[in-house]
């Protein structure tokens, strides 16, 4: 049974209604998607936008089916494939993961949460979305937009805060049937409706008992939003790894110096973004001085 909450905005009909009727059709959603599918997905989308992955997704799961045939595949390959989706680490960090599904679990990626934690790059969000989506779990599942709307709906805060009792809160709005899809239109809400800069109060389905706007729609302090302040990517490390990485993939034979050389002018900084993705080994240095993705 679970827990019962007073003053509950957060009604799972409400979430699951608005599921069904609203749902993107995402290729990861549809029917004979396997677990790997599932799991591949969860960590494209992790720090990427779904219209980005999507086709890559479909590449992927077309190219590499099954985590053995992805265990199989080289480096190289994978960071080709990857392309531009960012944070590449978590293509090398997959590849891990693939491995150890063929080796500890005769290569069917483990439906418990706690199992799928032991994983190779799989946080407790993964695991959980893992058990979920793929295995029908009844988990809680908790990302940044399902934290959002927690955050407005049934405290009234405009700014999420991480709170040790998230996943618990989260779990006792689950309701016994459809916890899935309740989890899923609550991830969809956030991501459509109850956005991060602009939510679309009028089109959501819990206007009527928001805690935010029965509060009168109070803005975040200033103090709130220093500590929320969105990571700037134009003139990081990130933006010059990313550029490295580019000139790397599109290449079909290694790369002088000089040709890394021209890519960013400050020489300081490009050196300390090279140096950071040989430590990653996202990239390689043959003896000639050349530098070439891993293989
Ligand atoms: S009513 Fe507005 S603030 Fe409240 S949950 Fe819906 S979109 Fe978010």
């Amino acid at each position: 049974m679970p827990i019962i909450v007073a003053n509950i905005v957060i009604r799972p009909e409400k979430i699951v209604a608005y599921f069904e009727a609203n749902a993107r059709d995402l290729p990861w959603r549809r029917p004979g998607t396997t677990p790997w599918g599932v799991l591949l997905s969860e960590v494209m989308s992790h720090q990427t936008p779904v219209a980005r992955v999507a086709p890559v997704w479909e590449e992927w799961v077309e190219r590499w089916p099954t985590p053995r045939d992805f265990a199989a595949a080289s480096p190289d390959d994978i960071l080709r494939a990857w392309g531009s989706l960012g944070y590449p680490r978590r293509a090398l960090r997959l590849r891990e993961c693939a491995q150890v599904i063929v080796d500890a679990h005769a290569g069917e990626v483990p439906a418990d949460v706690e199992a799928l934690l032991a994983l190779p790059g799989v946080g407790d969000y993964t695991a959980r979305a893992v058990a979920c989506f793929a295995f029908g779990a009844n988990v809680a599942v908790v990302d940044t937009n399902v934290r959002r709307v927690y955050a407005r709906a049934e405290s009234g805060r405009f700014l999420a805060v991480p709170r040790k009792s998230e996943i618990a809160d989260l779990a006792a709005l689950l309701p016994e049937r459809n916890g899935p899809v309740f989890s899923a239109g609550l991830m969809e809400l956030g991501a459509l409706v109850c956005t991060a800069a602009n939510p679309k109060c009028g089109s959501c389905p819990l206007e009527a008992d928001c805690a935010w706007v029965a509060a009168g729609r109070p803005e975040p302090s200033p103090e709130e939003l220093r500590k929320k302040k969105v990571q700037k990517f134009v003139g990081t490390d990130r933006q010059v790894r990313g550029t490295i990485m580019k000139l790397l993939r599109e290449s079909n034979t290694p790369v002088s110096c000089a040709k890394i050389d021209a890519l960013w002018p400050d020489n300081v900084q490009l050196s300390r973004a090279l140096f950071s993705l040989l430590d990653d080994n996202l990239a390689e240095q043959d003896d000639a001085g050349y530098f070439h993705l891993p293989r």
